[in-house]
């Protein structure tokens, strides 16, 4: 399949191309041709197949340009992946006249408001701060044609399940409605389908299996030995773009002093920092400044990171789904990778 056999507007068609989007992912050729039919869809499918393209894509198609005001609605349930996401809508639309702005916590409101007035048709938000946004009717959403919930299972694990309601519930013009998570639990099932209305379908594109090509290595290392284990691994490879899992908020700044004392210099994101520093760490690693990122699973899950040659799991994962979120970052949109995982004796 071919992206110029769907039937899209050719600004969308070039931005697809010059971002060197050759042919659809499996998530966008089912993806597209059914929303671009109309019908609301329940996917659900794994990190890095490309689903976010698969959404923004129709919902740019159906975009009015002439019409100054909020027309697709993105709920995120974290600020770095709200601006990745926006980073999507940009490209994709970049042949377009119209704007995107992201709202998320941890920066200021009040540029929110002021990036609101120039009119962006689409919306990227977390929806702790878009209630805030609505609450102070700062933002109208009556003219909302389309909602897109991503992450779907991230945002009920973070106690998003209220918010999420209230804004469905509150978006009178809605008319198509897409869901993504990599799983379906009873109680995504049942907020999900208590809200659908329309012709509904389904797609389960992916079980929440590990990508086959990713190495998966387990190595028995003892407390003590973890951290001189973690350095012979990063010295063996030294070209590497390497992530670390810690399960701790004060072992990923642990860690980074250890790595620095030992000259490797590392970026590290975890909950308690300030938005621009996470947003500084981030960059510096997808730079290339800094080879090696360290991260808790929380901060960074779902952070769209390409070209990952290894993930080391300093700590086992609390849950399978945890770890395939781990590890589903190298392995990525047809590269390899490696996973190593430290069994505590
Ligand atoms: P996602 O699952 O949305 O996080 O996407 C994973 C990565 O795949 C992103 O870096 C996208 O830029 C990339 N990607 C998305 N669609 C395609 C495509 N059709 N061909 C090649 N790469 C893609």
């Amino acid at each position: 399949m071919s992206f110029s056999t769907l039937s899209l507007r050719p600004e969308i068609l070039g931005a697809i191309t010059d971002l060197g989007y050759h042919e659809p992912t499996e998530v966008q050729s089912q993806v597209i041709p059914a929303a671009l039919a109309g019908k609301n869809l329940i996917v659900q499918s794994n990190t890095g197949s490309g689903k976010t393209a698969a959404f923004c894509i129709p919902a740019l198609n159906s975009i009015d340009e002439k019409k100054r005001v909020p027309q697709i609605l993105i709920l995120e349930p974290t600020r770095e992946l709200a601006s990745q996401t926006r980073d999507e809508v940009f490209n994709l639309s970049r042949h377009m006249r119209m704007g995107s702005l992201a709202v998320y916590g941890g920066s200021p409101i009040w540029k929110q408001k002021e990036g609101l007035k120039a009119g962006p048709q689409v919306i990227i938000a977390t929806p702790g701060r878009l209630m805030d946004l609505m609450e102070r009717g700062w933002i109208d959403l009556d003219n909302v044609t389309t909602l897109i919930l991503d992450e779907v299972d991230q945002m009920m694990d973070m106690g998003f399940a209220p918010a999420v309601t209230e804004i469905w519930e509150g978006l009178k013009g809605l008319k198509q409605v897409l869901t993504f998570s990599a799983t379906y639990t009873p109680a995504i099932t049942r907020l999900v389908d208590s809200h659908m209305k329309g012709e509904t379908e389904s797609l389960i594109l992916s079980k929440a299996v590990t990508v086959d090509s990713i190495d998966h290595v387990f190595m028995r290392v003892g407390i003590r030995d973890k951290y001189p284990v973690l350095k012979r691994i990063l010295e063996r490879f030294p070209e590497d773009k390497v992530m670390v899992f810690t399960a701790k908020k004060h072992e990923t700044e642990e860690l980074e002093r250890y790595l620095y004392r030992d000259g490797h210099k590392a970026a590290y994101i975890h909950g308690d920092m300030q938005q621009r520093d996470r947003m500084r760490a981030l960059k510096d690693f997808k730079d290339g400044v800094v080879r090696i990122f360290i991260g808790t699973d929380v901060a960074a899950r779902g952070l769209n990171m390409n070209a990952i040659d290894l993930v080391v799991n300093y700590h086992v994962p609390e849950d399978p789904e945890a770890y395939i979120h781990r590890i589903g970052r190298t392995g990525r949109a047809n590269a390899s990778g490696q996973a190593v995982m430290f069994v505590a004796r």
